[in-house]
């Protein structure tokens, strides 16, 4: 993945341009920062530019040997580590990133946005746990204790760096006294799920999200989707790149109108009409209605904020949406819409426990229907 090929990240790029050119890199960089910020494609992107033979006005040249390797994953001075399940005929204690290079190569090709539980039902393994074991934790101290075999670096890149656990004192030796041409790069989402002793040894950059510019002509160059879509797909995103393209291919984006009509009739409670709905629904499929799901919550944050009177030109969300607006304020007042993500965040999650999804969808539409006609202030939350 040459940096060129991530869209936007300006800062970061130009911090790895400036250590490259300075060569003053450190030897341990912690690139924390949200799902599907892109931390995993830049800090490929970083090693393929330290291994680059011919480096070009400060970029990675992309046509060297060492870039052509960088570029399919198979450079012998570029190590990865991630978490891994236990291999078929080994013992677990045994298994590490190693057994898994060929689904690892394949999973960057295909989803290089990727996070756990897509490298995990790349694998094959849904219902599994992952981990970076103590075996894992060796080899990475013998492949930062190798001579190089052609680059300058030795690179060692850790993804889910939190799931080493208390392993990570392990390699705090190499982290204070490493080689001089060897890096470590750890990725991590949230900065608190790695040891102090190691977080504090190393060159700590956040990734923030991709900014709304920078998806939009991302999202154009990926798709015919008409303008209002593209826009609606970089609000449901927030800056998550790994949701945009999981959205990509959606035929359908915008479901505002399916919205207002499912809260008119959870608000009537007409029995047969509720039980029409819910099996019309449920034979959408479930991702169509997790996406739904996650749209409604995308919805009543925006739509929170109109009644809480913010300007409605300031509200993330397209001309077609807007006109919902005083749709929706007719059946659901501001103290009941944070219950009613309540049950959308709920809901979701009960969907990936493989839950049926008529009855799910029953349930919370009889949830909801009780929210709707309660009280006005019985369910004021915050
Ligand atoms: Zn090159």
């Amino acid at each position: 993945m040459h940096l060129d090929n991530i869209p936007g990240h300006g800062s970061t790029k130009d911090y790895f341009y400036k250590i490259v050119k300075d060569t003053r890199i450190p030897h341990a960089i912690l690139l924390s920062g949200g799902e599907g910020h892109g931390k995993l494609a830049l800090a490929i992107g970083l090693a393929q530019l330290l291994q680059c033979q011919n480096v070009t006005d400060g970029k990675a040249c992309n046509q060297c040997n060492s870039c052509l390797k960088a570029s399919k994953y198979i450079h012998p001075d570029i190590h990865f580590s991630f978490p891994v399940i236990k291999k078929d005929n080994l013992k677990r204690e045994d298994t590490t990133s190693k057994q898994f290079m060929k689904e690892w190569r394949e999973f960057l090709v295909e989803m290089p946005y990727g996070n756990m539980s897509d490298w995990l039902s790349h694998l094959g393994a849904v219902d599994k746990r992952a981990n970076i074991n103590v075996t894992e934790c060796n080899e990475i101290a013998k492949n930062l204790s190798l001579k190089t075999f052609e680059g300058r670096y030795k690179i060692q890149i850790i993804w889910h760096a939190d799931y080493l656990g208390k392993e990570g004192n392990r390699l705090l030796k190499l982290i204070e006294e490493p080689s001089d041409d060897s890096i470590i790069i750890l990725i991590i989402n949230n900065r608190n799920h790695i040891l102090n002793t190691i977080k504090s040894r190393c060159q700590s950059l956040i990734v923030p999200p991709f900014s709304d510019e920078d998806m939009m002509s991302f999202i154009s160059s990926q798709t015919s989707l008409s303008k209002e879509d593209q826009e609606e797909l970089v609000h449901l995103a927030s800056g998550d790149i790994r949701k945009t393209l999981t959205h990509i291919h959606d035929t359908k984006i915008n479901y505002s109108e399916d919205l207002v009509q499912w809260m008119r009739v959870c608000y009537k409670s007409d029995p047969e009409e509720l039980i029409d709905m819910t099996s019309e629904m449920a034979q959408r499929g479930k991702q169509d209605i997790i996406n739904f799901f996650q749209y409604g919550l995308h919805f009543f944050r925006e739509y929170h904020q109109y009644l809480s009177g913010i300007p409605i030109e300031s509200l993330r969300l397209t001309g077609q949406e807007k006109e919902i607006l005083p749709k929706m304020e007719k059946i659901i007042s501001l103290n009941k819409i944070r219950p009613i993500e309540a049950i959308l965040t709920q809901s979701i999650s009960h969907i990936g426990r493989n839950l049926s999804l008529k009855i799910l969808l029953m349930n919370g539409s009889i949830e909801i229907n009780t929210i709707l006609r309660s009280e006005v202030n019985k369910f004021v939350t915050s």
